[in-house]
């Protein structure tokens, strides 16, 4: 199934010169659902994963869907203040100024294999962040798999030496 047209393009949101991928209408059709779930787990192959890290917000979506077919458990990389228990965070690069990702200090065992999952990669700092949260904790990163991700952006070049996989390029 092409999902392609699932994928609304919303001009100058949220700010001006920005084309925003907008998967709600993918999230509406049930089949386009099953689709991207199956697509995204045959990019994982027979790799073992024991824990799936969703990027807060839109790779929460999927996220628990994916770690459910892969029988591993979910954990959230959230922006900050959202995490009640204790936690580590770290703070990246924006084009303007900085943003800041959070994992519980205890949402990961040493060794752990992991998946980190998100919606869209763009130039690539939120996932690079995820990256170091979840080696922080002595996870070990599998695959970062996307619905999209955005070629232009670089952010593959940015995620150098990690498996990086998605359904869609643009
Ligand atoms: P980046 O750190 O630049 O790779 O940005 C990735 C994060 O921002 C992801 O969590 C995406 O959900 C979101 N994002 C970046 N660019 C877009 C876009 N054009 N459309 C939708 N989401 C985007």
């Amino acid at each position: 199934m092409n999902l392609r047209p699932y994928i609304r393009d919303i001009l100058d949101f949220p700010s001006e010169g920005i084309v925003f991928k907008d998967i709600t209408p993918l999230l509406k059709d049930p089949e386009a659902i099953r689709q991207a779930v199956d697509a995204l787990i045959d990019l994982i192959g027979n790799q073992e994963i024991d824990i799936v890290v969703g990027i807060e917000s839109r790779g929460f979506f999927f996220g628990p869907l994916l770690a459910a077919r892969l029988n591993a458990g979910f954990v959230p990389a959230r922006k900050p203040g959202k995490l009640p228990a204790k936690k580590i965070s770290v703070t990246y690069e924006l084009e303007y100024g900085t943003d800041t990702l959070e994992i519980h200090k205890d949402a990961l065992q040493v060794g752990d294999k992991v998946l980190i999952h998100d919606d869209v990669l763009a130039t690539g700092g939120t996932a690079k962040a995820t990256c170091e949260l979840v080696e922080q904790l002595g996870g070990e990163i599998v695959q970062c798999n996307f619905l999209m991700v955005l070629d232009f952006l670089k952010g593959v070049e940015k995620l150098k030496g990690y498996e990086i996989r998605s359904l869609i390029n643009y």
